[in-house]
């Protein structure tokens, strides 16, 4: 596979994995039946979009963020959610530069439930139990695969903690039940050191981002914050360069 094939490849699986993983969010958060067949409506009038209307961002910026058949404006929130899995799909498709192919597909499986659990999590502020569960448990499985069970386990038990303790201590307010489980799922996929590394980078992506809104006061401190949408991210972040990360990290502050 040449290098740019993979790439294209890689931009062209996000993009309909990132057009799956909007319906499929919608379905489970909708409790509606059928989430593995049918095509992607338009969130207002729930008309069919046809596959022009469904070009990652183009038919977007296109059609001016509005539908079509009923001109009701369109989240831009959608096609956000499509460049970051073309991005992600083109940095993570060189998980398949290695030889063990299950290996490799089941880090892209756990790429995806992050994905899937960050989308949820910020359109809806809720963590579902039907994808983080079997993404905690597939987290665990890779972690014996690579012999890193210890440093995940301790990751685990870091991420679960740090949310439990601000959980009970705020009686739910300052973060949600599903924030342990997340925590318990990054941990186990990150081991301990990359684990404290993507909680820094959560924190500050969380500041960057909700210090604007509250000073705009479009939110207030009792707004619950999505965790998960910064946790994601930095999850992903230091999945795929933790170990450069914290190379750096180590030559800048200690020595
Ligand atoms: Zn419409």
């Amino acid at each position: 596979m040449s290098e740019t094939f993979a790439l294209i490849c890689g931009g062209i699986g996000g993009a309909l994995l990132g057009s799956f993983t909007t319906m499929l969010v919608w379905r489970l958060h909708n409790d509606e039946t059928g989430i593995w067949t049918g095509r992607s409506k338009c969130p207002e009038c729930k008309k069919t979009l046809s596959a022009l209307e469904l070009i990652p961002l183009i038919s977007w910026l296109v059609q001016r963020g509005t539908c079509k058949n009923c001109g009701k404006k369109i989240s831009a929130f959608y096609p956000l959610v499509e460049i970051v899995f073309v991005i992600s799909g083109i940095i993570f498709v060189q998980f398949f530069y290695s030889e063990i192919w299950w290996y490799m597909g089941l880090k892209l499986i756990l790429v995806f439930f992050a994905l899937i659990l960050w989308v949820y999590d910020t359109k809806f502020f809720e963590v579902d139990r039907r994808i983080s569960w079997p993404a905690i448990l597939l987290a665990l499985l890779l972690a014996f695969v690579e012999g890193g069970t210890q440093s995940a386990l301790i990751g685990g038990l870091i991420g679960f903690s740090l949310f439990a303790v601000q959980y009970f201590y705020s009686r739910g307010r300052w973060v949600g039940a599903g924030d342990m489980e997340l925590g318990i799922f990054m941990g186990l996929a990150l081991g301990w050191e990359k684990t404290i590394g993507a909680l820094f980078i959560a924190y500050i992506l969380g500041t960057i981002i909700a210090l604007p809104l509250l000073l705009l006061k479009k939110k207030n401190m009792k707004s619950p914050l999505p965790m998960g949408a910064f946790l994601m991210p930095a999850f992903l972040i230091m999945l795929h360069s933790g170990d450069q990360i914290i190379e750096w990290y180590i030559n800048f502050f200690i020595f």
